[in-house]
């Protein structure tokens, strides 16, 4: 274990993003950084890997920098870089809820619940938990008891709130997200939405995964990262499988993409059932002559066709 993957952001001014993310990006490939990080008027947020060493000196820049001196990293052991690629961007939000008025969350945010706190918020009648991550990120895992709003997109939130208001109003929410970035924004506008009581999970799953009493408890499933690690686990108490297999309903936890280039859907597949539909999450992305997968395994079109047949058997 050499490397390290940091995940961290940080709500603050940056008065020239596009001179920031040039100076960083070269910061960052003089340390061997690969990872996104994104730079906006409002802030920074990133997920990297690198050494353990580069990661150190990555972390202590950061800090010595004024406007990032109370950044909270959440960092993993992992045995290599988990991205291909470096990328620094300007942008110009750092997360994108469609609003017609932006929410600054360094002036309006839910309070903050340490892990320990929101367990007790997960067992409290009187709260809702709120899941503000996508669909998919949730079907691999997530807390216990927690509202999955039908949305595919972060920024399809708050309109999922308005349309489903009964079901909060009078309660207690709690907001969660993978490293706190999302619910910064999300229980700031809930709040100015009207709701009275909101908090947010302080640093995200991924920080309380990490916390020594809480262990990740009453969390299920593995939770979804947006590098080559893809799921990482979260409880250490007792871990359940949550995630089914796209095909036949079997737990499962094994994300690929659909092998059609025009699909890419991202489904929870078994090595046997990927092998038997060939990386295709239906006999017409099988099909598509362009399919990944047959290249990978340099599949003949007579062979493919022959799998086809016994798919639709
Ligand atoms: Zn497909």
């Amino acid at each position: 274990m050499d490397y390290r993957v940091l995940l961290y952001y940080n709500y603050t001014t940056i008065e020239d993003p596009e001179a920031f993310a040039k100076e960083h990006l070269a910061f960052c490939r003089a340390l061997d950084i690969k990872g996104r990080i994104l730079v906006a008027p409002e802030g920074i947020n990133g997920t990297l890997s690198g050494t353990k060493e580069a990661t150190e000196q990555y972390m202590a820049a950061m800090l010595a920098d004024e406007r990032f001196k109370d950044t909270y990293f959440k960092s993993d052991e992992s045995e290599a870089h988990a991205f291909k690629k470096l990328f620094v961007r300007p942008r110009t939000e750092l997360v994108a809820l469609n609003l017609e008025e932006d929410i600054d969350p360094r002036q309006m945010t839910g309070n903050y619940l340490e892990p320990q706190a929101f367990r007790e918020a997960l067992l409290a009648e009187d709260t809702v938990v709120i899941d503000a991550r996508n669909d998919y990120e949730y079907d691999l895992g997530h807390f216990r008891g927690a509202i999955r709003p039908e949305i595919h997109n972060f920024r399809e939130l708050p309109e999922w709130i308005r349309e489903n208001k009964e079901q909060f109003m009078d309660k207690k929410i709690v907001t969660y997200c993978t490293g706190g970035i999302r619910c910064e924004k999300f229980s700031g506008w809930l709040l100015r939405e009207g709701f009275e009581d909101v908090a947010q999970l302080h640093g995200g799953i991924a920080a309380y995964g990490k916390d020594e009493a809480t262990q990740g408890e009453l969390w299920d499933g593995k939770m979804y990262v947006f590098d080559e690690r893809i799921s990482v686990e979260i409880n250490q108490v007792d871990k359940k499988v949550i995630g089914k297999e796209w095909f036949d309903g079997t737990p499962c936890e094994r994300y690929i993409n659909c092998s059609n280039p025009e699909c890419n859907r991202q489904m929870l597949v078994s090595e046997e059932n990927e092998e038997k539909y060939l990386g295709a999450c239906s006999i017409a992305c099988a099909k598509k002559s362009d399919n990944r997968y047959l290249k990978k395994h340099h599949i003949t079109p007579e062979e493919r066709d022959a799998c086809v047949a016994l798919i639709e058997k």
